[in-house]
């Protein structure tokens, strides 16, 4: 029995399609140079669906993928799903979920005003500093928030920390950190028991090579 594989667009699709290609896994077309979003991999029987990064963990908690790459920032937005198991860490994407505001500014007293992407996130780290919070939710550019008078701090995704500097930002308080995972549906794990063993234990051969 193939596996139906959900990865997101963008940076995890072009880091992943190497290690799936050690582990045999190829899409039938190139993915990037295509515009359809489900490719049948060349040999095995598998199929790929390629998708914008917070619907994987819905494809895999719904069961339309066995399996699912994506960062650690979007399953833990997702939230507590009960759907799936995260078996691996591939060790790529590596990043950190911060809090950061304008540079020598403290944090004002009183309600703190938070703009993210993030919300979950965002509130559940200030749940368990006992901090009142204002979120605000953005979908992206959540640098110019502070800039704009919208918000007192920020939680976003920093690597080398360039654009909160470029922003007039500095990094503040370390959430989590975050890499790429691979999660699997729980149903899957019984029912493809073999297959995903198999692929689970040679992404991490890979991984670990
Ligand atoms: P940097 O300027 O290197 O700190 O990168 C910060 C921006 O790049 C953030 O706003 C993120 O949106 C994005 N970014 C950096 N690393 C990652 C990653 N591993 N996964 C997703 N987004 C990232």
């Amino acid at each position: 029995m193939g596996l139906v594989i959900a990865l997101n667009k963008g940076r995890i699709l072009k880091e992943c399609l190497p290690l799936l290609a050690a582990c045999e896994i190829e899409p039938s077309e190139d993915p990037h140079a295509s515009r359809k979003l489900i490719f049948d991999s060349r040999s095995g029987g598998h199929q790929l669906i390629v998708t914008r990064s917070a619907d994987v963990p819905t494809y895999v908690e719904h069961g339309v993928a066995d399996i699912g790459i994506t960062g650690k920032d979007t399953i833990e937005e997702y939230g507590g799903a009960m759907g799936f198991y995260e078996l691996l860490d591939l060790g790529i994407g590596k990043c950190r979920m911060m809090t950061a505001g304008p540079q020598g500014q403290p944090e004002p007293k009183g309600v703190l005003r938070v703009a993210t992407k993030f919300v979950n996130i965002a509130r559940a780290y200030y749940q368990r500093q006992a901090r009142q919070v204002e979120i605000i939710k953005l979908s992206g550019a959540m640098e110019i928030a502070p800039l704009l008078g919208l918000a007192d701090t920020i939680v976003d995704i920093v690597d080398t920390g360039n654009t909160l500097r470029a922003n007039g930002l500095e990094a503040r308080e370390n959430i989590c950190n975050i890499s790429t995972r691979v999660i699997v549906n729980r149903a899957s794990m019984k029912t493809k028991f073999s297959e995903v063993q198999a692929l689970v234990a040679s992404l991490n051969d890979v991984v670990e090579s």
